[in-house]
Formats: structure tokens, sequence, C-alpha cells
């Protein structure tokens, strides 16, 4: 197997590498410290095309795969962008393949190219305070009534819920106790993050301060049937077709970031003099960093 990149991948990967020089290491270190989002980077990204990379061209993405994404990933953490811009644009990436694998031509067309633009932010609702890794414990309910669903509960952990508008919602929607597999009732809800209904409380943390966290509070917020994406119950499946690729990405952008940590530190090596010289003429520096 042939595991070299194409020159289109080389071509995505250079396109990227350069948009993102534009972005300096004072950009990032000022975006933490202000824990405010990277909105020129986003906006950057948006213009130039790229977070419709994997949205099919119909609905004005660029219709390429889980391959380029994790190209394109990896190249803006390696850039030193690191995992603030990788995850400021990690979502609008690849997060919405349920739609586009589950949704209705009428959906897709209304919730797609939007988010291709930058229009619509979309965080991923689905952790929960006391449920964790075990999805399909998961709270939240969203009761059917005539017309739609009306929803009640907490999530955590989730990510640039301060600025999106739109949110990707897994809840209950057949009890626990009624189901044949627990993998059953859950269901897929895209819709608005109306902070009417929906506390988002930031959560405090040690790092990546530039792109939120937070605890969702979720009380009596109306979902439309048209707002379910795919069969009622379905949901557990159907997330899956986005957290699969999202671990890809993740992977792809934890080795982007070791390779922006190891260019430093060999620029680092020669540039520090102790001892009259430069200390990666050291042996005890040099192993380590050839070993990276
Ligand atoms: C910065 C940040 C951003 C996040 N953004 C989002 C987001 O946008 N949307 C969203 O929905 N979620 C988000 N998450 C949540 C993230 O997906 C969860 O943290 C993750 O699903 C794990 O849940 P947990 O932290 O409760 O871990 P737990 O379920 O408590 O697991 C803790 C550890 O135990 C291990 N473990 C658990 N059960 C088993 C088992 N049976 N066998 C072996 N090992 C096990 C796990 O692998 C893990 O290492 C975010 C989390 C963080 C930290």
């Amino acid at each position: 197997m042939d595991f070299a990149f194409t020159e289109d991948q080389l071509a995505i990967r250079k396109a990227i590498l350069d948009l993102c020089s534009q972005f300096s290491e004072d950009y990032w270190l000022q975006k933490d410290r202000d824990a405010s989002f990277p909105d020129e980077f986003y906006r950057t990204l948006a213009d130039a095309g790229w977070l419709g990379i994997a949205t099919p061209e119909e609905f004005g993405g660029s219709g390429l795969g889980i391959t380029e994404a994790a190209i394109m990933m990896q190249a803006i953490a390696e850039s030193g962008a690191g995992m603030t811009g990788a995850s400021s644009v990690h979502m609008q990436v690849f997060s919405l393949q349920p739609v586009n694998l589950f949704g209705t031509q009428e959906q897709k067309q209304a919730i797609l190219p939007p988010v291709a633009e930058g229009k619509d932010r979309v965080c991923f609702a689905v952790t929960e305070p006391n449920t964790g890794l075990n999805t399909t414990e998961l709270k939240t309910r969203a009761e059917k009534r005539e017309g739609g669903y009306l929803v009640n509960g907490e999530k955590l952990w989730i990510s640039t819920a301060q600025v999106a508008n739109k949110m990707l919602l897994l809840a209950r929607t057949t009890p626990l106790a009624d189901v044949k597999r627990k993998t059953d009732g859950l269901s897929l809800f895209y819709t608005d993050l109306d902070r009417e209904k929906i506390e988002v409380r930031l959560i405090h943390k040690m790092g990546r301060h530039a792109v939120d966290s937070n605890m969702l509070f979720i009380e009596d917020l109306w979902i439309p049937d048209e707002h379910r994406i795919g069969e009622e119950g379905n949901g557990f499946k159907q997330i899956l077709h986005g957290l699969n690729p999202e671990r890809v990405l993740i992977a792809a952008e934890a080795i982007g970031i070791g390779r922006a940590a190891l260019d430093r530190a060999a620029k680092y090596a020669r540039e520090r003099i102790v001892f009259n010289r430069p200390i990666g003429q050291n042996q005890g520096i040099q192993h380590p960093l050839a070993k990276c």
C-alpha cells in the first residue's frame, strides 16, 4: 500500500500552512490570554472555502474526504495554532456527517451551506455529567409532543457553545427501560442554540482558553419535528458517523502539535548558547530530538 501523499494532498497542506502563516505565535498567545475566540482565523479559513472541505459540492463544499480533512487539520495544528486553532474549526469540518448521510435533501440544503461558509457555528452536545463515555445512559430527554419534542437535560464539556448559534444534540426519545438494545431510543437533532431555554455556563480550564468549554442546562426547549435528523431512535448509530472521523482528525492534530513542538525544540537547541556553544551540540540534547 502506498502511503505517500498525492500532489493534490500536498497542495492542500501547503495552502493551509501558507494561510496559517498570517497568524503568528503572538496572535495565538494573545487569544489564549484573552480567552477570546479566534474569529479572524475562523473567518480566513471560511472565506477561503476550507470549512467545507468535506461537505459535498452540491451543498457548497469541496466534496473531499477524511484523508484531506486530516491533512488540513494536521497542518493547522503544525503551523503553531495547535489545539486552539484546530478545535476552533474542528466541529465544522466533520461533525455534520450524520446530517450529510441521514438528513433529508431539504435539511442538507438548509444546514450544510451556511456551515461551510462559516455563517452558522455549530456545537456538538453529546456528553453529560453523569454518563461520560457511557453514552447510551445519557439522561437528556426529548419527549414527543404534537409537531415536535420538549427537551430537558444537562450537557457537559460542550465546546464553542459560547459562540455557536446551532447545536447538534443527542437526546433520549424512548426511555431505556422500553428499548430492546441500549443503543436504541436515542435521537439526533440539529437545532438553534436557543439561549432563552439553554443556560450556557463556561467551564474554566487549564488550557485552550480561546476555545470555550461549557455546561448546558436545557429547560423546556422546543424542537420541531423538522429538526430531527433521520429516524427517531436511531441517533446513536448516526452520531458514530461524526464521532469516528472526529477521532481520526484529533489524532492528526496531535501529530501536528508534535511536529510544531519538535520544530521549536530543534530551533532552541541551535540558538541557546551555554558553555560558549549551542546546547544542540551536546548528544544528550541531539539524541532525544532525533528520536522524536
Ligand atoms: C476540552 C474538552 C472538550 C470537549 N468537547 C466536547 C464537545 O464539544 N461535545 C461533547 O459532547 N463532548 C465534549 N467533550 C467530552 C469528551 O468527549 C468526554 O470527556 C469523553 O467523552 C469522556 O467522557 P468523560 O470525561 O466523562 O470520561 P469517563 O467516561 O469518566 O472516562 C474516564 C476514563 O476512563 C476510561 N473508561 C471509561 N469506561 C471504561 C471502560 N469500560 N473500559 C476501559 N476504560 C474506560 C475512559 O477511556 C477514560 O480514559 C470534551 C471534553 C473536553 C475535556
